[in-house]
């Protein structure tokens, strides 16, 4: 069955970006969803989950970190992979967000071979 896909950024430029080097990493998806900020990202979660959800840290209304503790205490949502994608690289912040609940970190600035290494594992 295809995956679906949501790309949670408040920059809608950089949203652009990340589609983009998904496509041209190779992955399909049958649904993509984008979102600026963790509200709307839940909002639109409510609708229909999705397979993994690509997540910005730093957003406006409700940041990244927080998105993370939020969709783990949505049971519909107990499968979905979430791969936060960020500038904001140190270990610290890296092991925070994981003992959250996030599936992976991709630093920016990021490549197709990145996006691919990161997203295959979940694709089966
Ligand atoms: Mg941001």
């Amino acid at each position: 069955m295809g995956k679906s896909l949501m790309i949670v950024d408040d920059s809608a430029t950089m949203r652009k970006i990340i589609m983009r080097t998904v496509r041209m990493s190779g992955l399909e998806f049958d649904r993509t969803e984008e979102a600026g900020n963790g509200v709307e990202a839940l909002e639109k979660l409510k609708g229909g989950v999705v397979d993994i959800i690509l997540c910005d840290i730093n957003m406006p209304e409700m940041c990244g970190t927080d998105l993370v503790k939020r969709v783990r205490q949505i049971p519909d949502c107990n499968g979905t992979k979430i791969i936060m994608v960020s500038t904001e690289s140190s270990q610290e912040l890296i092991d925070s967000v994981i003992a959250d609940g996030a599936n992976g970190f991709i630093c920016k600035p990021f490549t197709p071979e990145k996006f691919q290494e990161k997203l295959s594992p979940f694709m089966n």
